[in-house]
């Protein structure tokens, strides 16, 4: 759908250079999903993966965040083998809910409600953020939290519409349940992609 170039500004690896793909197609269905435009991937032209790294290697930085739409909806071997080459990181935003492929440097689960991630990859991801849009959200962290690996990254991420409602109910939550951390989508803050 679209890749640039910018700060990641949520999770564990917030404020860092990242050149983010962006892979159109998802058929999870949020309702307050942010990149509605990016479901229909027959609206974007396919790119070969060689043109993709080659337009990465552009810049200086060498973390590459590979999001959507859903990516993995896609088979990612050849990309992530292709970004390893040329020295970079491979990192993936993926609510799970498809069978995950390629080899990452980390994983950013993000379940969604609307169609819950497969199970193979609760173990495998390195962080977990859970988006907050109302109190019944705590519940359905909690739970996948019992689900990933003893050392993944749990933070909880108020969504954007709701910041004002649900952020005072994240701080209470994380101070009664210090195992949590606060990620807030940063990018938005300072008007970058
Ligand atoms: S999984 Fe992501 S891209 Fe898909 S609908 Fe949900 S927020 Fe939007």
């Amino acid at each position: 759908m679209e890749s640039f170039y910018t700060l990641q500004g949520e999770g564990f690896h917030q404020g860092k250079a990242a050149y983010f793909i962006r892979l159109a197609g998802c058929d999870v269905g949020c309702v307050w999903c942010d990149v509605k435009e990016s479901w229909d991937k027959n609206l974007y032209p396919e790119q070969s993966i060689e043109q993709i790294v080659k337009d990465a290697k552009k810049n200086a930085g060498r973390l590459a965040v590979i999001t959507g739409g859903e990516p993995t909806m896609y088979q990612l071997n050849n990309l992530t083998k292709l970004l390893h080459r040329e020295g970079f990181l491979t990192n993936i935003e993926t609510s799970g809910s498809h069978p995950l492929s390629g080899t990452w440097d980390w994983i950013c689960l993000s379940p969604k409600k609307f169609k819950p991630p497969l199970p193979a990859i609760l173990k495998k991801a390195n962080e977990l953020k859970i988006i907050i849009f109302n109190k019944s959200d705590f519940a359905w962290a909690a739970k996948y939290a019992g689900l990933v690996s003893p050392g993944c990254k749990l933070y909880l991420q108020p969504e954007w519409d709701k910041a004002a409602i649900v952020t005072p109910l994240i701080i209470d939550y994380i101070k009664e349940n210090p195992k949590w951390e606060l990620s807030l989508q940063i990018h938005k803050y300072i008007n970058v992609p």
